[in-house]
């Protein structure tokens, strides 16, 4: 089946109970034994739902995988694949990764011994020199949050694979639609179902996906060991917010792209980044490994942190609110808000300036987007 059918029909078939067309919620913490060992597939909501395993099966179909796992949120996401790993470890991570991200992998060197290399992965040699044999896995996310600076999935995985390294990729920021990982060679895939799966705003949800039989049944016992399973109400609003996924997500790159025009041709703005610019130094890359440029967009503005902060509070329809991929427009100043968790060394070293001011463009009527960014840069 092709990518748009699949969101629509994976993982779900109508209940056999009643014949309802739309995927029960079974809000339900246990299930009922016939006999001493048997039941329908399922005994404890935390081992396994089947509200939760519809998302899991579509989600598995969308990115062309073994086995999908539904948690609670992104970070759960993270948590659970990082809880695979073992003291004495160490992990090659992009050094512009989501906050959050390198704020729980900096807790895990404190606490866990699993050392952390923070590094620029767009030039893929970088890797090399920090490898050796404790390295067990490079971290890669791509578009990166919030410069949009890309990583070669090909080129770092099949690295990675020479030296019998796992290679890990955040896709939250394309989503499936945009970008397929597993086809260029990834063995983790992890999602923040937050963001563009649901893209409705009213969750927060995450998913760790995997292709091989090892790796599938480390991660669903990790999943079950730590408790940081989805629950069935918001697997039921991911797999509702998915169903319309192609949709949103080519109305977000439309406005996206607009909205990166305009910025760029505005005397107010200094740099503009979104992959899908010409002038954007992976444009390249985007065209090769991504099927989508996406809907972030990020821009670093001309003039002093009171000019930032009047853009900031000047817009009506982008709120100032962290997150993305919802289908109403955002505006955050990272270093205050997503990345205000990095510390500044760190920050700055990423080229996460005070002035860069990061989008996520929704699906409103794009002459109203311009409009509003019109006004609020003056
Ligand atoms: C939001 C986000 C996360 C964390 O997800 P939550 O659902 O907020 O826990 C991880 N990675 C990326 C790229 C994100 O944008």
């Amino acid at each position: 089946m092709s990518f748009q059918t699949d969101t629509i029909h994976a993982g779900v078939a109508p209940d056999k109970a009643y014949g309802a067309i739309m995927t029960p919620i079974y809000q339900s913490s246990t299930f009922v034994f016939e006999d001493i060992g048997k039941h329908k597939g399922f005994d404890y909501t935390r081992s396994g739902n089947p509200t939760r395993k519809a998302l899991e099966d579509n989600l598995c179909a969308l990115e062309g995988c073994s086995s999908a796992v539904a948690v609670t949120t992104g970070m759960a996401a993270i948590t659970s694949v990082l809880s695979i790993f073992h003291s004495g470890d160490e992990i090659i991570c992009t050094d512009d990764c989501y906050g959050g991200t390198s704020r729980l992998l900096k807790t895990l060197e404190e606490h866990f011994n699993i050392r952390v290399n923070f590094i620029n992965l767009r030039n893929t040699r970088n890797l090399i020199p920090f490898i050796n044999e404790k390295t067990k896995a490079v971290w890669v996310e791509t578009p990166s949050n919030p410069l949009l600076n890309l990583v070669d999935i090909a080129e770092i995985s099949a690295l990675a694979k020479e030296r019998g390294l796992l290679t890990i990729v955040d896709n939250t920021f394309l989503s499936p639609y945009g970008q397929k990982p597993f086809e260029l060679g990834a063995d983790i895939v992890v999602h923040s179902t937050t963001k563009y799966l649901n893209g409705h705003s009213d969750v927060v949800g995450g998913a760790v996906l995997s292709n091989s039989l090892d790796l599938d049944a480390k991660l669903k016992f990790t999943v079950n060991a730590l408790g940081t399973c989805a629950q069935p109400f918001d697997c039921w609003l991911v797999l509702r917010g998915i169903k319309t996924l192609v949709l949103r997500m080519r109305e977000h790159e439309r406005n996206a792209k607009a909205v990166a025009e305009f910025l760029y041709n505005h005397p107010k703005v200094r740099q503009v980044f979104y992959p899908g610019l010409p002038s954007h130094p992976q444009h390249e890359l985007a065209k090769k490994q991504q099927k989508i440029f996406g809907g972030m967009v990020s821009f670093e503005l001309n003039g002093t942190i009171d000019d930032v902060n009047r853009v900031l509070t000047g817009t009506k329809l982008f709120s100032l609110a962290e997150s993305l991929g919802g289908v109403e427009s955002l505006i955050e100043h990272p270093a205050t808000m997503s990345h205000a968790s990095m510390d500044r060394e760190h920050r700055e070293a990423a080229g996460i300036t005070d002035n860069v001011i990061r989008l996520s463009v929704g699906i409103e009527d794009s002459d109203d987007l311009l409009e509003d960014l019109g006004r609020a840069l003056g």
